[in-house]
This record gives C-alpha cells, structure tokens and sequence, in this order.
C-alpha cells in the first residue's frame, strides 16, 4: 500500500502557479458572510495560499445580519467588476441567505469553485467551464498514483453538488464505469467491494470500513470529521483499509490541500481567460 501525499501534490503544483502567476496580476475575491469558525479559518489560509503564489486577493467580510439582497448586491458588483478575475464565496452561508440566489449572481466565468447552474451545465456536457475544487483535487490524486482510470470500476460514496456529483462527472470523462452510492443505496458494502476506484464524500466518521476495499484498490477519502477527543479522521477507516488499498489518502493532508491548490489553478485560468 502507498500513501498518497496531498500535501507534497499540492506543493508541487503551488510551485508550478507561481510561474503561471507571474506578471499575469491575477485577483481572487472572497465573499465571507458571517462568523463561522471554520469558514474563517478555510478563508485565511486560502488568501495565503493566494499570497504564496502571487494572486492578489481580496476579502470582503460582511456581518451575519446582511441581507441576502446584500450579498447578491456585492457579488453582482464584482461579477461587473473588470478588475475582478475570480469570486468565490465561502459556503455555508448564515440561516434565511439562499446559497443558490447567491451562487447564481456569479459571473460564470468568475466562478473558480464551479457551483453556478452554468458551470454544473457545462461539466455535464463535458464542455469547457469551471469545475469544483475538491472533485479537481480528487481526480489530480488519482492521476499522480499512476494507476489508469479509464474502464475501471469507481464508486464513489456521496452525491453533493459540491463532491460527490461533479467527482462522478469527471470519473465518468475519464472513462470509468461510474456508480454513484447515497444514503439510501443497499449493500453499500457489496458496491465498495467491486470497485477499483473508491471516492468516499459522505461526512461520517470511519463509514466506510477497512475490510470493504477491494484488494489493490485506490481510496480517496474526502471526508474530514472532528470527533470529541479532537481528532480529525476521514470517512474511511483508514488503518485497516490501508492494509487492502494499493493506494490511499490520509486525513488530514490528502484531499484538502489539492483543494486550496485547484482554486489557485482555476482562478488563473479565469485570469488568464480574461487577459
Ligand atoms: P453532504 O452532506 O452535502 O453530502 C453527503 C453525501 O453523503 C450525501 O449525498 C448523502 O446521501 C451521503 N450519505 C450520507 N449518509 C450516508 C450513508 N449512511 N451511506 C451512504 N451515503 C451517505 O456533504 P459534502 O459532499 O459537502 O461533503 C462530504 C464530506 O467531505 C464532508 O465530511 C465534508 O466535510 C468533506 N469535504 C471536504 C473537502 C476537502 O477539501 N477535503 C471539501 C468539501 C467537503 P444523500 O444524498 O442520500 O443524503
């Protein structure tokens, strides 16, 4: 079994941005609404991701209290603004803010995490748009294992717009024979066992368990839960998982940093789209 090492991934790939970022003057803004911990703490160290490669990013933090009238104000300004190369705005939005009206008043060329109806369209057609971070992150991790995707079993766990669908797209694009499993799917455990491809984006500790990876397997745990004694683990459990997978990501350090690194890939995409 291999570990496979987001975080020397997505180091590779910073070092890489920052010749693409050069003299491009690339600028990200970020639409943070309220005072969620972790949505503060995801924002800080994506405007120092930002700053690492040489992306100018700006974030406009707005009281809890805002109106949605508001927010969508400020995002259609900035959908309008010619300095602006990519929005984003940090999910969860605060209770009585619709995320969709919000999404929606994105610019789908501005749109670097790939949620406008517009940019879901367009990976559904297999058409050039922005895709969402965490499945670009997922499919780049499966690419530096080496192991070829086309015609093999992939099943992933989770059907969010945000992960689980999009993750499906671009296996599907890369020629996998696709299976998408959700809360209600029987025998989880007999779908995960003939997959060669596992994704698990379900947001439950330890789920999926170790003796259900196929042997050789490769496992993409996306998942990220805090348990009470403050441990972070995946949705896999991954000892003994790992001692089935050919290949597989820890938590933390597989998937969420490859996310943080395909926005910077994507806003200098959009910059480079607009020069
Ligand atoms: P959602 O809650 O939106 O979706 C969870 C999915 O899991 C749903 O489709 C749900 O099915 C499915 N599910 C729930 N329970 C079960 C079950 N018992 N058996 C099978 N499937 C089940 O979560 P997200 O997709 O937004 O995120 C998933 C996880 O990934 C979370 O832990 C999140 O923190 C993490 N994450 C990590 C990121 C990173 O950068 N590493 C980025 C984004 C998310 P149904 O549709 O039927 O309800």
């Amino acid at each position: 079994m291999k570990v496979i090492d987001g975080k020397a991934a997505a180091a590779a790939l910073r070092e890489k941005f920052k010749q693409d970022a050069a003299g491009l003057g690339a600028r990200l803004d970020v639409v943070l609404v309220g005072d969620n911990a972790a949505s503060t703490v995801y924002v800080r160290n994506k405007e120092k991701a930002c700053g690492d490669v040489g992306i100018v990013s700006r974030v406009h933090r707005l009281p809890t209290a805002t109106t949605e009238a508001a927010v969508v104000d400020l995002v259609r300004g900035l959908s309008a603004d010619r300095e602006v190369d990519g929005i984003l705005v940090q999910l969860p939005l605060p209770k009585g803010i619709s995320e969709r009206v919000v999404i929606e008043a994105i610019a789908p060329e501005k749109d670097v995490d790939g949620l406008t109806a517009v940019n879901a369209g367009r990976l559904l057609l297999g058409a050039q748009g922005h895709v969402p971070c965490t499945p670009l992150g997922v499919m780049h991790l499966i690419e530096t294992t080496g192991v070829a995707i086309a015609g093999k079993r992939a099943v992933v766990v989770g059907r969010s717009n945000l992960v689980g669908k999009p993750v499906a797209q671009l296996l599907q694009r890369a020629d996998a024979t696709v299976t998408v499993c959700h809360s209600k799917t029987i025998e989880l455990a007999v779908e995960i066992a003939r997959a060669e491809i596992v994704v698990a984006a379900i947001g439950r500790p330890e789920f999926v368990h170790g003796d259900w990876i196929r042997t050789g397997a490769v496992v993409i745990d996306v998942g990220i839960n805090r348990l009470e004694d403050g441990r972070l683990v995946g949705d896999v459990a991954f000892d003994r998982a790992a001692e089935r997978a050919g290949w597989i990501t820890p938590v933390p350090g597989g998937v969420g940093p490859m996310t943080v690194a395909m926005l910077l890939s994507n806003t200098l995409a959009a910059a480079r789209a607009r020069r």
